[in-house]
């Protein structure tokens, strides 16, 4: 509407017509994200809470996130430009990079936005006993306590934090660690036995638990926690533990329209490759809604869906740009009925594990195409 209402059609002869969108949307629920941090805080009273924010807020958008989020301690993510927006956004206060910087030039970007970064290897190290800063940064050094992707050894955790403190520009340093299992059967006591290994004779608050620690294993809470997923409204134990378990509460609802109604006759067969036959006559609804907008292609016939409110299920291939739905248990349904992909009505993990993967990636995976509209 933007674009046509304000040009007259005096002032602009060739006519402008509004972009007609396609009838899916994503909406982003400033209310729950700020009721899921709440819930954050009841499990680790104690701890300040690093929201974790990264990739684009896990694909809520940084600017739609922020709103529901700012009662937060402090922002965690990966990307610079994410942490900049944050700082435009008006957010004063810290801001985590969760791998660190990755090259010498950008910690005059960690230096000008007053960026705490994480600091995992040697090469990081070095590069700050190089740098010039105009003011001394915190740092939260990481041990790698066996989940063997970032940080230092238990064995030369000590080492690492005398090397860094012995550092002009860094101010102070926290000790972290990232768990691997808190969410499953191993759980977090390997890891825990070797973190108070290597940092038993070091000194520093301690930043350890992502969501599943969080709200699992109040042991590792320490003075930060680091919640991402639960803050979404996805629940860290999938479909074990239901979000709703955690009284967590969607944050992102992904909703279409029937754009379609096709009579199949029993022996028809719907979409791509005609993985799906009818045994009997049925309604077939289409949904303006495919891997296009994110929704995952090896989502399953029998994934369910909401038509209409009514719990339903997908049939055969998801396309590029549709998908289909049975519309035996919504008779009323119609062309321009409301379908609910996921969210309010229908949790991002049902339909996750549908597909044979988590609320995490569906989340990341909405396309740009889709317009997101922050309540
Ligand atoms: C992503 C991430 C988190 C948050 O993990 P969730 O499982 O989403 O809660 C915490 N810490 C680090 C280092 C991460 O990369």
């Amino acid at each position: 509407m933007r674009y046509a209402a304000s040009l007259s059609w005096r002032a602009c002869p060739p006519i402008l017509y509004p972009p007609m969108p396609r009838p899916i949307k994503v909406s982003i629920h400033t209310a729950a994200l700020a009721h899921n941090l709440d819930v954050a805080r009841r499990h680790a009273p104690n701890a300040k809470v690093w929201a974790v924010v990264k990739a684009n807020a896990y694909g809520h958008g940084i600017d739609n996130a922020f709103p529901g989020l700012r009662d937060t301690d402090g922002f965690g993510l990966l990307d610079l430009d994410e942490a900049v927006r944050l700082r435009e956004l008006g957010w004063a206060g810290p801001i985590l990079l969760l791998e660190g910087f990755f090259k010498p030039e950008d910690l005059a970007i960690v230096d000008e936005y007053g960026l705490t970064t994480t600091v995992h290897s040697d090469e990081q190290l070095r590069m700050l006993e190089m740098a010039r800063l105009k003011k001394p940064l915190n740092v939260q050094l990481k041990m790698n306590s066996g989940m063997n992707r970032l940080g230092f050894s238990p064995e030369r955790y000590r080492a690492a934090w005398e090397r860094a403190r012995a550092i002009p520009g860094v101010s102070q340093i926290v000790l972290m660690t990232h768990f691997s299992d808190a969410d499953g059967p191993r759980g977090i006591e390997y890891q825990m036995e070797a973190f108070e290994r290597g940092a038993c004779d070091v000194p520093g608050e301690r930043s350890l638990a992502n969501s599943a620690a969080t709200l699992c294993h109040p042991q590792t809470h320490g003075a930060w926690v680091r919640p991402g997923i639960m803050l979404y409204g996805s629940s860290p134990k999938g479909l074990e533990v239901p979000a709703a378990k955690f009284d967590l509460q969607p944050t992102m609802t992904l909703e279409s329209e029937l754009i379609g109604i096709q009579e199949v006759p029993a022996g028809g067969t719907v979409g791509y490759g005609s993985v799906f036959t009818a045994e009997t006559p049925m309604r077939v609804g289409t949904v303006a809604c495919g891997y296009a907008d994110g929704y995952p292609r090896v989502a399953p016939t029998g994934t369910p869906v909401l038509v209409d409110g009514v719990r339903t299920r997908t049939l055969g291939r998801v396309s590029m740009d549709m998908l289909s739905v049975d519309l035996t248990p919504v008779p009323q349904a119609r062309v321009g009925s409301p379908v609910t992909l996921w969210g309010r009505g229908l949790s991002i993990d049902e339909v996750a594990a549908s597909a044979g993967t988590l609320g995490y990636e569906l989340m990341c995976a909405v396309a740009r195409r889709v317009p997101v509209h922050a309540n």
